[in-house]
């Protein structure tokens, strides 16, 4: 999409869809409903939502933090799900339908007068652009990092792929790489005011660093050196860094790849170190996740919509394939997805594997502290 200068795509309904006059549809959406509102499968999302995950992840020491040169960061306080929603909450929203509601919407203020005059807007959160905007770039306090994600918005950047840029930006800054003629001003971790300009600078492409900035981390790396810390395996990282799992998943994935498979909790669960076993997990996982997306449900629910319910729903919709339906439709799915995995298919129809080579910053691998 991005090759074609595509922004988006928009598809608007313009038929109604007849539902089967039995009581099979009625009932089984009153069960899947009070599965997700009455049970606590969901709770934590529309409580707290996903920036629960920061406090956990750093007592795990899975955080990202300051440019991945540590995977714990001791003032996580300031910057946890629990912290936001004390301070900076003032409503939650959901995407259409959702009786769930996981979207939290903070705020920003700024004085724009002497005499106590404010104006504010809100500023929706998720661990991820907290991670980007917090702990990634050491900003431990949450009004600061509402701000971030704000600036970035206003720009129109995408608030992880910022995150991490800056984050190796102010270490290249800090090893003396690149300096105040490229960034324009000094860049510190934690100095969120310099942040909040660098995010100004980046959108409007101010000079050659930040126009080459803005076409990837890597890019700039390339030129001014820096590559082996740049935390970048096809796109900026997530907000993960439970072990190898997640980096091979963050490699072969697209969406920051957190969204395809769950790599970083198959990182935290798995007691082996078993390849075979890991390889069929992340395959398994993503055409899990690419049917259900496909069925237009959501990934939060996805300890929900098991197979045998998913089969329920399309049945008491009138889709009456015989118990096979999933299992076909998902042997689709995994021609794709062997062929995002670096897989083609070979003339009897088995996948046939091919070895795909794959440069990562060493840090990945073990030189961050935990
Ligand atoms: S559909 Fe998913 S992402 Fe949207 S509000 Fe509901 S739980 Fe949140």
């Amino acid at each position: 999409m991005g090759v074609k200068n595509l922004k988006g795509i928009v598809i608007q309904g313009d038929a109604a869809f007849l539902l089967p006059e039995n009581r099979k549809y009625p009932d089984l959406f009153q069960d899947v409903h009070s599965r997700v509102t009455r049970t606590d499968m969901m709770s934590k999302y529309h409580n707290f939502g996903t920036a629960i995950n920061v406090a956990l992840l750093n007592e795990l020491k899975s955080l990202p933090c300051r440019n991945l040169q540590q995977t714990h960061e001791p003032d996580i306080a300031g910057i946890t799900g629990e912290r936001f929603a004390e301070e900076t909450l003032l409503r939650n929203g959901a995407c259409s339908g959702c009786p769930v509601g996981c979207i939290h919407i903070g705020f920003v203020r700024e004085k724009y007068a002497t005499e106590n005059q404010y104006l504010y807007r809100q500023v929706s959160y998720d661990h991820e652009p907290v991670f980007a905007a917090g702990s990634m770039l050491g900003v431990a306090q949450a009004f600061k990092v509402l701000t971030l994600i704000d600036a970035c918005e206003k720009m129109g950047l995408d608030v992880m792929s910022t995150g991490v840029a800056l984050a190796w930006a102010t270490e290249a800054f800090e090893k003396g790489i690149i300096g105040v003629k490229e960034t324009l001003m000094p860049l510190k971790m934690g100095d969120a005011n310099a942040f909040r300009q660098a995010i100004f600078n980046l959108g409007a492409g101010l000079n050659d660093f930040y126009r080459l900035l803005g076409q990837g981390t890597l890019k700039a790396a390339e030129h001014y050196g820096g590559a082996d810390f740049a935390c970048v395996l096809g796109q900026e990282m997530a907000g993960y860094a439970t072990g190898e799992v997640f980096f091979v998943s963050q490699a072969l994935g697209l969406r920051h790849s957190h969204l395809d498979t769950g790599g970083y909790a198959y990182d935290q669960k798995a007691e082996d170190k078993n390849v075979e076993k890991t390889v069929a997990f992340l395959v398994k996982d993503e055409q899990d996740r690419v049917f259900l997306t496909s069925m237009v449900a959501c990934l939060f629910a996805r300890s929900i919509y098991s197979d045998a319910l998913l089969s329920e729903c399309l049945h008491s919709v009138g889709y009456c394939f015989p118990n096979v339906f999933i299992p076909w439709a998902m042997m689709d799915w995994r021609i794709i997805s062997g062929r995002r995995h670096g897989t083609s298919k070979s003339f009897d129809g088995r996948p046939a594997w091919l070895r795909v080579s794959i440069r990562g910053p060493s840090r990945y691998r073990n030189d961050f502290q935990r």
